[in-house]
């Protein structure tokens, strides 16, 4: 799926006012395990058994190690997660 860069659509987007990555993924039910920036947890792309998708707790990306899944930020786990356009999913996300 090709990643909508903000830059490159008209929908006027201000970043800071989506939720903290810690808050966001929290709020999506997923249990951070570990250390550090980079977390586990259990990925909700794929019917998943062992924590396999990691999470960026300072910028949100996430990259799933098992079924590929990856993003930069919490807008794209959020619109991959639901199927959202931009828009849609930055709304959800407390913008607007
Ligand atoms: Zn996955």
């Amino acid at each position: 799926m090709r990643y909508a860069n903000p830059a490159q659509t008209k929908f006027s987007f201000d970043r800071n006012r989506l939720p903290s990555p810690d808050e966001y993924y929290k709020s999506q039910g997923l249990r951070l395990i570990g250390g550090g920036a980079w977390k586990n947890a259990l990925c909700p792309f794929h019917n998943d058994t062992k924590p396999s998708l990691r999470v960026c707790l300072v910028n949100g990306a996430f990259k799933c190690m098992a079924c590929g899944v990856s993003g930069g930020d919490v807008l794209d786990f959020h619109r991959k997660r639901y199927r959202l356009s931009f828009p849609e999913a930055a709304k959800q996300l407390g913008h607007g």
